[in-house]
């Protein structure tokens, strides 16, 4: 049997970060756990690296790494703590790791998304804020670094497992995607009354389980929104051809309609194991942990259209895609600010939207021709800085 594939984790304590190690310890010869990585709740990446005994820990910074190598070192495990965020693209490109799962929150994931891409790994893809940074730049250092980009957003699974295996096969098999959303907690809510929602009522999600950034960003659809400009990267689509509708079950993750009116679509219990595991075994197939969907349990199947009045952040992402390039990052900046300040509670739920509007109204991109990642990232901090700005005038 082939050797085990060597992977990285970034961001290995979050949602994602523990449904991966979930599926690795199902397949414990398949896969090598060889670095790990977190930001915050230095005693779980402790509990991770006391299991998984990888070869590298990375947080960041000193005073974090401390009581961490302390522990390790008690326990007799050997794994090298490094600080950082230079450290954390090294152990994304360093040439003994095979597959690096993206599941950082936020454009902080783009640099080290970056240096596994142009290094050529396997580079399965939950960090879409990276993507949505990226964009164009982000794919050319897939192409030139002969990286393999696997999607692990449920819908954009969905589509990978729906299209044709040859990627030159695409652009004539699609004609659209349709993107389901389960519209969220305040699907149902009478709009006027989201100004006074809590971030707790704002994250609990009906069908997901999920860290707290996307979990709000699903109830304003703003998760939807960086979705739809997510797919116009993954799979070379224009604008126009990504569609979005709500699915309240999220049992079918996304559709695709064909060039000849034939529609695939990919069904499953809301587990993100199923796509997690799908990044991981491709081609294959291996065992998820996902329970299995019970047909005669499916009371129905419903779809509703997304109404611009209760989610109008959903259509700030075609504003983006049509905008000049960096629109798309203007947008994510702004919104992880926004988020933050809901978060903090220093933001109404309803000034999100007014925010990420004004910002991209506001912050207009002045990149060149050939906009590098130092470009990028000067552009989101200046949006970020504007966002910023606009809350501390506006505050509650
Ligand atoms: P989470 O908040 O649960 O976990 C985030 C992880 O990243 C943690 O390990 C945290 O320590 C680390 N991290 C946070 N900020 C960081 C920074 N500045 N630098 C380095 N590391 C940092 O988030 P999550 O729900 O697991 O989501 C991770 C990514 O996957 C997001 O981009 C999200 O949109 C995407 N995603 C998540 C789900 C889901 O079901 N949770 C589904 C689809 C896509
Ligand atoms: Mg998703």
């Amino acid at each position: 049997m082939a050797r085990p594939q060597r992977l990285v984790i970034l961001g290995s304590t979050g949602s994602i970060g523990t449904s991966t190690l979930d599926v690795v310890a199902r397949h414990p010869e398949r896969f090598e756990v060889l670095g790990l990585s977190a930001q915050q709740r230095i005693g779980e990446l402790t509990a991770q690296c006391l299991c998984w005994k990888p070869r590298w820990a990375v947080v960041p910074d000193e005073a974090r790494a401390r009581p961490l190598r302390d522990a390790l070192r008690a326990a007799g495990v050997g794994t090298e703590v490094r600080c950082g965020a230079e450290a954390l693209c090294d152990m994304a490109a360093d040439s003994e790791v095979d597959s690096v799962m993206a599941a950082i929150v936020g454009a902080a994931g783009l640099r080290p998304c970056m240096a596994a891409a142009r290094s050529g790994k396997r580079l399965l893809l939950a960090n879409k804020e990276a993507l949505v940074v990226g964009g164009a730049l982000f794919m050319r250092a897939v192409r030139d670094g002969g990286a393999t980009l696997l999607p692990i957003d449920s819908e954009h699974s969905a589509i990978f497992q729906c299209l044709p295996p040859q990627r030159q096969d695409w652009a004539q098999t699609i004609e659209h995607i349709v993107l389901t959303a389960s519209g969220g907690p305040f699907r149902q809510r009478d709009p006027a009354s989201l100004g006074n929602v809590t971030p707790d009522e704002a994250v609990a999600h009906p069908n997901w389980v999920m860290g707290r950034k996307i979990s709000v960003d699903s109830a304003t659809m703003m998760n939807k929104a960086l979705e739809v400009i997510e797919a116009r990267w993954l799979f070379d689509l224009a604008p126009e051809q990504i569609r979005v509708v709500i699915h309240p079950q999220s049992i079918i993750h996304s559709m695709v309609v064909c060039r000849d009116g034939n529609v695939l679509a990919q069904l499953g219990t809301p587990d993100m194991r199923g796509p997690i595991s799908y990044g991981l075994s491709f081609p294959q197939r291996i065992e998820s942990g996902a329970a299995r969907l019970d047909f005669d349990a499916l009371a129905a199947l419903s779809f509703e259209p997304a109404d611009a009045a209760r989610f109008p952040g959903l259509f700030l992402a075609w504003d983006a895609l049509r905008g000049p390039e960096g629109s798309s990052a203007v947008l994510n900046a702004a919104n992880e600010v926004a988020v933050a300040a809901f978060l903090e509670q220093r933001l109404r739920f309803d000034a999100i939207h007014a925010l990420n509007a004004d910002t991209i109204a506001a912050v207009v991109p002045d990149l060149g021709d050939a906009p590098t990642l130092d470009d990028l990232l000067a552009l989101d901090e200046r949006a970020r800085a504007y966002a910023a700005d606009w809350v501390r005038e506006r505050a509650r």
